[in-house]
């Protein structure tokens, strides 16, 4: 097969594949894209970049990498209580190979079409290795947007689907655990954006964030922008069956609370505690209640009738899987 055509390979895999969305006005095929905003809202923009040998390893699954180069991009933008909207591809290649190209387009389509986001520009280029920019926009209501600053002693935490998944995926994938993880290593591999869930949480949460590098880290990041701290209560942290089997096999009981690539959303919350995970329930989302803001900084974890701080957890200090 002859090499693709740069204009034949945008239409082919990206401006075709497209599903649309009414803020887009003007998108692919022109010098820019118009995006439309309406009255009283604001455009939330994000963007990631993955590098080949830094982010992805080489020979990587097209599929997977597309799916979570935009899925990582939509879970800021639910982080933020943003609908998403659209979002452009910036794409270097070494060579332009058309089963790599077709399963790229597959992976990103499967996500972006399942949320009506439209891929509405972006560049193509030829380098010398494998580069992957995504920028997402969505549209809030002007004051609707759940900053990380607005926690409150009091306010109860909560978090999304279950915590660890991913990073027990990863220790799968690379053959450092070798039990049950099937659905750890689909939790890895493709993450789930909870956008419903940060529509939902607009007007309700004080603070929001997604969980990217942990929960002790990134709960840290609310804690430190609030200045509060915050108390984490280990019986009801969220463990699917895989981890659940990790941790009876004497998998350390921090992992999952330092280890990323969750991208469920960590938020805190005034009021009861059913309330709030009733209101979740009814957009389709599971939540659980997870511990209490404090005014004393800092954050710890009641564990076994002891107080633990969390504070200086790292992933780096407890990766290392169970053996037998
Ligand atoms: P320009 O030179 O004016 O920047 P290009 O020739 O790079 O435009 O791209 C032509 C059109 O295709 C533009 O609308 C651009 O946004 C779009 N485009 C280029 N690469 C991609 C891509 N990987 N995915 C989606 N749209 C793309
Ligand atoms: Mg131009």
């Amino acid at each position: 097969m002859p090499p693709l055509q740069e204009f034949d390979l945008i239409r082919r895999y990206f401006a075709e594949r497209t599903g649309k969305n009414p803020a887009v006005a003007l998108g692919i095929g022109d010098d820019c894209a118009l995006l439309q905003i309406p009255a009283g809202m604001q455009l939330a923009v994000t963007a990631d970049t993955l590098v080949e040998g830094v982010h992805f390893l080489p020979g990587c699954d097209a599929h997977d990498l597309a799916y979570k180069a935009l899925a990582v991009n939509l879970s800021d933008l639910a982080a933020m209580g943003a609908e998403a909207a659209a979002f452009t591809l910036a794409l270097t290649l070494p060579a332009a190979e058309a089963a790599w190209l077709e399963r790229f387009a597959d992976g990103l389509f499967a996500l972006a079409n399942a949320h009506g986001v439209q891929l509405c520009g972006g560049d193509t280029t030829r380098g010398p290795l494998p580069v992957l920019t995504i920028q997402a926009m969505g549209l809030v209501s002007q004051g609707q947007a759940l900053p990380r600053s607005g926690a409150q002693a009091g306010d109860g935490i909560y978090i999304t689907g279950c915590l660890g998944d991913a990073g027990l995926g990863l220790l799968a994938a690379q053959g450092q655990w070798p039990g049950p993880a099937t659905d750890a290593l689909a939790r890895f591999y493709r993450p789930q954006p909870r956008l419903a869930a940060g529509l939902a949480l607009r007007g309700l949460a004080h603070a929001c964030i997604d969980i990217s590098d942990g929960l002790a880290a990134d709960l840290g990041h609310i804690l430190a922008a609030s200045g509060v701290g915050a108390e984490l209560d280990w019986q009801r942290l969220p463990f699917s069956a895989d981890l659940q089997a990790y941790l009876a096999a004497g998998g350390d009981w921090r992992f999952p609370l330092g280890c990323g690539d969750d991208y469920e959303l960590c938020f805190t919350a005034p009021g009861e505690p059913a309330a709030v995970i009733a209101r979740l329930a009814a957009a389709g989302c599971a939540c659980s209640h997870i511990g209490l803001i404090q005014a004393e900084t800092g954050l710890r974890l009641r564990r076994e009738g002891q107080t633990l701080p969390l504070d200086r957890l790292g992933y780096q200090h407890f990766a290392e899987p169970p053996h037998g």
